[in-house]
């Protein structure tokens, strides 16, 4: 059975709303552990009001796409990566640990299922979203007895529109904090991103795409952007070198920024993950030591940051366009992701 996807996919089908036509579902109760495999239809869920993930949050997702490449197959970049990291987050809030066997063969029946009219255009991929969440209807402040695990698809363009390399412009957020030390911020769950939507539409206001986070203790060390890693092009003597913020705890671990980090280092470049300040920041760019900065994650591929709107005032990096390292990078990913570039060991299901 193959479905083709439904015409966005040849236009610009945008982020987050052309779905697929099917399903995977899971349950879980502590009887049974996973078990009630089903591979079907898209369709609405019936929840009663009282579902635990409703009003507690204990939610968690992951976000990882497939590409067709020039040699007509159809790959999934990094999935084991996701399914750790889907783990990892279900530690975190209480939850059960889904396999990774069992969320890498739910990936496997989706892609068969409705990666069949995928087009060989770098532009357009099939994002995956898996999302656990606590089906129990009780209202007791405790964690579920059971859980969902459901994986479902959209036809993905561009995340900023079809500009790939159009830089995108940022402010920093100096009222709201993303994460703590202790909290969940290093996970993927619901309960991080309802709340960085005020913070992003004050971005909005300010003229900006995206927002910056800093660390919630001292507002100075940068974080991440909106929901992608962030790194730093810096002109050393003998080179460049390319720079993330390490993680601290507060930050999610991106599979693209780890993706990034061993292709960079493969390209010549030194790689280094360290604290940057924002005044550091700011002072480097208008140095010429810091000549490109760009954001990355699954649905923000590598796009380049233009100009930064901060409380005292803006700064352009660079000459606000895509830079050298930037486009090398993102070709390099994109490039390893459709198999254009070899696989640089397991990177490709
Ligand atoms: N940071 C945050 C807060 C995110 O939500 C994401 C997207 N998952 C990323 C970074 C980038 O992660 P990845 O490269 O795994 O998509």
């Amino acid at each position: 059975m193959t479905t083709q996807l439904s015409s966005p996919a040849t236009s610009n089908p945008g982020h987050g709303d052309a779905f697929t036509d099917h399903m995977v579902s899971l349950s879980w109760n502590a009887v049974d552990g996973w078990h009630d495999r089903r591979v079907g239809p898209l369709e609405p869920l019936p929840l009663h009001p009282a579902t635990i993930g409703l009003h507690y949050a204990q939610v968690i997702f992951e976000g990882l796409k497939a590409h067709r490449g020039p040699d007509g197959s159809v790959s999934v970049f990094r999935p084991d990566r996701n399914a750790l990291r889907f783990q990892s987050s279900a530690r975190r809030l209480a939850m059960p640990e889904l396999p990774v066997e069992d969320f890498l063969t739910a990936i496997d029946d989706l892609v068969l299922l409705d990666g069949a009219g995928l087009p060989d255009d770098p532009s357009i991929s099939l994002y995956l979203r898996p999302l656990m969440f606590a089906t129990d209807p009780n209202l007791m402040l405790r964690p579920s007895d059971e859980y969902r695990f459901l994986l479902m698809a959209f036809v993905a363009g561009g995340f900023f529109g079809v500009k790939a390399l159009e830089p995108v412009s940022v402010l920093i957020s100096r009222e709201h904090s993303r994460a703590v030390l202790g909290g969940t911020g290093d996970v993927k769950c619901a309960a991080n991103y309802g709340p960085s939507f005020v913070a992003q539409n004050l971005a909005r206001q300010a003229g900006c795409q995206q927002v910056v986070w800093l660390d919630a203790a001292e507002h100075r060390w940068v974080e991440e952007m909106g929901g992608m890693n962030l790194f730093f092009v810096r002109r050393t003597g003998s080179g460049t070198e390319v720079v993330t913020p390490g993680l601290t705890g507060t930050l999610l671990p991106g599979v693209t920024r780890e993706s990034l980090l061993v292709l960079a280092a493969r390209l010549g470049h030194t790689v280094r993950e360290e604290r940057i300040s924002v005044d550091q920041w700011r002072e480097e760019c208008a140095a010429g030591l810091i000549t490109e900065v760009f954001a990355c994650g699954t649905a923000a591929v590598v796009t380049p940051v233009g100009t930064v709107r901060d409380r005292d005032g803006d700064w352009v990096i660079g000459d606000g366009t895509a830079g050298p390292v930037t486009r090398e990078l993102r070709q390099a990913l994109v490039d390893t992701q459709r198999g254009v570039l070899p696989d640089p060991g397991g990177w490709r299901r």
